[in-house]
């Protein structure tokens, strides 16, 4: 049977920490920046760090990632004692937009992040200071810049490209330019994928989002199956080298990425996100959430709730690279 699945054992918390942020950038969605949620109390972070733990202990830790996005994570005044604490089991993972002060980078101890994805928003970014914060990082961690190439501004995206390529002393650095796109238009963003499906895969497409908007949880899985049997002609999309290491980047660039109808092992638990509410899913797309919540629950007493192997009818594109390395099985679409 034709199969994806992890290359090796990984443990993955992907955490949207905060939806608070002190830009505003127009291509960000509402949901990361509308300020509801800010940070864990005490309490709460005390219990997320009790997950992490009990979330790596079975790996090595540098097979161990606590990926955390926003809003800005850093605004949080408790956030580095909160990563210290977190590096103990995980590899640290931060994305920031560079915008705390230049101390606030020099008080950061070295191995605390393993990984850092700086994005340049041209909005509001100052180049000179964020020049100034990726030197102070450079030799504390690896170093990634993104760039977010808005084309309003198209001419300091691009100075500020050529200004790091020169001041930036570090020749393994990994800067990308990001295209932004904004609807401006009031059109449904996201049908916009839809030019990468064929006819039909557009029609189940459509037909799994009303799903989606239309039933509740509980009238879902009926639902779901009525489309199976409606489209069972459709051939499953042939894509997959067995055994072999699958590269997510690659799988999204060459449109491989639609497990529409597939059997999806989410639940298998090596990627866990962590919302800004402290909500828990099996997978980055959050198709499914568990009852145990990371900033309110004890893990021990929800322990059983992360062995159920039970599969989930994919129901959207597997835009997350991680995503994409988890279990699925054959388009249960077309058996
Ligand atoms: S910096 Fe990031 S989270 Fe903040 S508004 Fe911009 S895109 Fe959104
Ligand atoms: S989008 Fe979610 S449900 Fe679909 S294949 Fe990816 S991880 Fe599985």
């Amino acid at each position: 049977m034709r199969q994806v699945r992890p290359v090796f054992r990984f443990k993955k918390i992907v955490w949207w920490s905060t939806t608070t942020c002190d830009y505003d950038c127009v291509y960000c969605s509402p949901r990361d920046k509308d300020g509801k949620y800010r940070w864990p109390t005490a309490e709460q972070k005390s219990k997320l760090i009790d997950f992490i733990k009990h979330n790596s202990k079975e790996v090595n830790k540098n097979r161990t990632q606590l990926d955390i996005m926003g809003g800005e994570p850093t605004l949080w005044p408790d956030f580095m004692n909160f990563c210290e604490e977190a590096s103990k089991y995980t590899s640290v993972f931060l994305s920031s937009n560079a915008s705390r002060t230049e101390r606030y980078y020099k008080n950061i101890k070295p191995g605390v992040i393993d990984d850092l994805f700086l994005s340049f928003h041209p909005e509001k970014a100052d180049p000179e200071h964020f020049i100034k914060i990726a030197k102070i990082m450079q030799n504390k961690t690896t170093l990634r810049i993104l760039i977010l190439f808005f084309q309003p501004y198209f001419d300091k995206c691009l100075k500020f490209y050529n200004q790091v390529k020169e001041m930036i002393d570090n020749k393994e650095l990994d800067i990308r330019l990001t295209v932004q796109r904004v609807d401006v238009s009031g059109e449904d963003v996201r049908r916009a994928f839809l030019k990468d499906l064929n006819k039909e895969q557009e029609k189940i497409f459509l037909a799994l989002e009303d799903v989606r908007s239309k039933f509740s949880p509980s009238q879902r899985s009926k639902e779901y199956n009525k489309i199976k049997e409606k489209y069972h002609s459709l051939e499953s999309p042939a894509f997959l080298v067995d055994n072999q290491e699958v590269d997510g980047q690659h799988f999204r660039n060459s449109k491989l990425n639609n497990f529409i109808g597939w059997d999806c092992y989410v639940n298998e638990g090596n990627v866990i996100r962590v919302s800004a509410d402290g909500s828990v899913h099996p997978s980055v797309c959050g198709i499914t959430k568990l009852k145990y919540n990371a900033y309110n629950d004890d893990i021990t007493n929800f322990i059983d709730e992360f062995k159920t192997l039970s599969p989930v009818t994919c129901d959207r594109l597997c835009n997350c690279a991680t995503d994409i390395k988890l279990i699925k099985k054959v388009n249960s679409l077309a058996k």
